[in-house]
């Protein structure tokens, strides 16, 4: 049975001389595996439609175990984020953590548009890459339920908030910033930052910028959260991290 699938390549790898599978997050039918049978042959068709980013429409032979791929009608390329290696690695962390989080069958298409939107924001040079990787990050702990309380105190509810804890899943008020060990003092921009990144549609979450010293403890605060509510190494962090996180 053939079908036509909109999704993005977020996984490449090759078989044998010549095939690749490729992992693709669809629209309609969230992570698949696909094998593209000949798609590294010089001439072949399917030669860039399988790089990874590729976004479009993508027609399948649905097999009894996995997808053939048969034919793409490529979308977008994300061109300018190959042109430059520290886009390339923060475009392929973002996708090497939504092929960790997504499970197959599993509604993905706020994921797959949250990707779009945030290879976009890497393409467009006034905004901080490193703004896009926080904002990237946060939004994917809200689609998952992991994310901290951002709006009032985690332990009395109040709305003056200036704390925030790792371990506490959010932000504390000054009468209970004692109840968690790692709590610490943050700006109210970032306060600020944190309760729109949380609350905003994913069309306007590229929209802002920030000033140094906000995105250094934004990039600090969130740094610390993934690395405890999410803990798993991902390999394209590695490469960044000897690139420009240092
Ligand atoms: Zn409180």
């Amino acid at each position: 049975m053939d079908v036509v699938y909109t999704g993005m390549v977020i996984k490449t790898t090759n078989v044998g001389e010549f095939d690749k599978r490729l992992v693709v997050l669809t629209k309609e039918a969230g992570k698949i595996v696909v094998f593209a049978r000949g798609a590294r042959r010089p001439k072949s068709s399917l030669l860039s439609a399988t790089m990874l980013f590729a976004y479009g429409e993508f027609e399948l032979f649905a097999g009894k175990d996995a997808y053939q791929l048969k034919k793409v009608v490529i979308k977008e390329f994300f061109e300018n984020i190959t042109k430059d290696i520290e886009s390339v690695c923060y475009a392929s962390f973002f996708c090497e953590f939504a092929d960790y989080f997504c499970k197959p069958g599993q509604n993905s298409r706020n994921i797959l548009k949250l990707l779009g939107y945030s290879l976009k924001a890497l393409e467009n040079e006034k905004i901080d890459n490193r703004l896009v990787k926080c904002i990237f990050e946060m939004k994917m702990l809200y689609f998952s339920g992991e994310y901290p309380e951002v709006f009032s105190c985690v332990k009395c509810q109040k709305k003056e908030i200036s704390y925030f804890s790792v371990l506490g899943y959010g932000m504390l008020c000054d009468d209970c910033k004692n109840e968690y060990s790692d709590s610490f003092k943050i700006n109210p921009v970032t306060v600020y930052t944190l309760q729109y990144i949380i609350s905003s549609k994913l069309k306007d979450l590229y929209k802002f910028n920030l000033r140094k010293d906000i995105l250094d403890e934004l990039v600090f605060l969130m740094k610390r959260y993934m690395s405890f509510h999410v803990n798993h190494n991902f390999k394209s962090l590695d490469t960044l991290s000897e690139l420009v996180l240092k």
